[in-house]
């Protein structure tokens, strides 16, 4: 477990929170991030970071977040969404998934398999170039295999996201539960890089001690790479005391005049979150959320929205 623990510590340099994953915690609201900047060397890059510090570039790589918690005891589908975002509206919380979601369980459904998202979790689309997938667990009799499988339909996403030229940054986390704990990795990086590192890692194992091996090989590919920006983006901007790394949009009320001046001075845009009624298929004419077409596996394959009620609006470096 020290090895273990001390590799960890590697991979998370300067995270507060690693002592964390190591024991059974409650879970907690994700963090908020309106503290200020460590040093005011750049002051441009400081209202950048303030405003979206989850921003990140083709190049910069890619993070990685591992964490093993207490096993939860899951029943349902093998392969299940599992994490989700909570919003609150008049003092009405719901449950949110991001609409984009649904291009992951279409990537699996071409692999003969499917995704499972609860019919709780409300779609929300945000117009910008980010994504967070949350958690999906695997289990069942060969979770190992299930995962593998999801990997695969991450890897052909990607090809097909880079193949369109999507300037698009995601996150997701696969979890899975092994020898009475439940682990799960993190992974948030710009499309492009996410595709390359998906090329050669292969596929996922789920004992400990394989992972970690798996895991150093990944160090070692990723300690390779030509370094662009050091420790960018901050883990503690990015990473939920669950160990998830989540792109958290900043709404727009949470700033000052004066922030706001300087994000629109540095060629930020205020966009909105929708919640549509209705995404239709263009090539079809059903329910895109259901429907087997993909903007993104297929070419040619459009949607329109039908009605759209705005839920908020975020700072956005990247327009959609
Ligand atoms: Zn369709």
């Amino acid at each position: 477990m020290r090895d273990w623990k001390s590799l960890i510590a590697n991979y998370l340099q300067g995270n507060p929170l690693i002592a964390k994953y190591f024991q059974a915690e409650e879970e907690e609201e994700p963090m908020d991030s309106e503290e200020s900047t460590e040093s005011a060397a750049d002051e441009a890059a400081d209202a950048q970071n303030l405003v979206v510090p989850y921003s990140m570039q083709p190049g910069d790589g890619i993070r990685l977040q591992v964490a093993y918690q207490a096993e939860q005891a899951l029943v349902g589908p093998d392969r299940q969404l599992i994490g989700y975002s909570v919003f609150t509206r008049n003092g009405q919380h719901q449950s949110v998934v991001e609409y984009d979601v649904v291009e992951l369980r279409k990537a699996l459904q071409r692999l003969g398999t499917d995704l499972f998202i609860p019919a709780s979790l409300v779609p929300l689309c945000s117009e910008d170039g980010y994504l967070n997938i949350p958690t999906i667990f695997h289990g069942g009799p060969d979770a190992e295999a299930t995962l593998a499988t999801t990997v695969q339909a991450l890897r052909n996403l990607m090809v097909a996201l880079c193949y369109q030229q999507r300037d698009k940054v995601c996150a997701f986390t696969l979890s899975w539960n092994e020898a009475g704990r439940q682990a799960s990795i993190s992974v948030l990086g710009h499309v492009t890089d996410l595709r390359a590192w998906l090329g050669q890692a292969g596929n996922l194992p789920i004992v400990r001690a394989e992972f970690v091996r798996w895991l150093e090989r990944q160090k070692r590919h990723l300690d390779g790479l030509p370094r662009t920006r050091a420790n960018y983006p901050l883990v503690e901007k990015v990473v939920k005391p669950d160990g998830v790394l989540y792109l958290k949009r900043q709404p727009v009320h949470q700033f000052s005049p004066a922030e706001a001046a300087a994000g629109q001075a540095r060629g930020l845009a205020m966009d909105a979150t929708w919640q549509p009624k209705k995404v239709q298929c263009n090539t079809c004419g059903s329910d895109y959320w259901q429907c087997p077409h993909s903007t993104v596996l297929d070419a040619g394959v459009g949607t329109t929205v039908i009605g759209a009620e705005l839920v908020g609006q975020f700072w956005n470096d990247r327009p959609a």
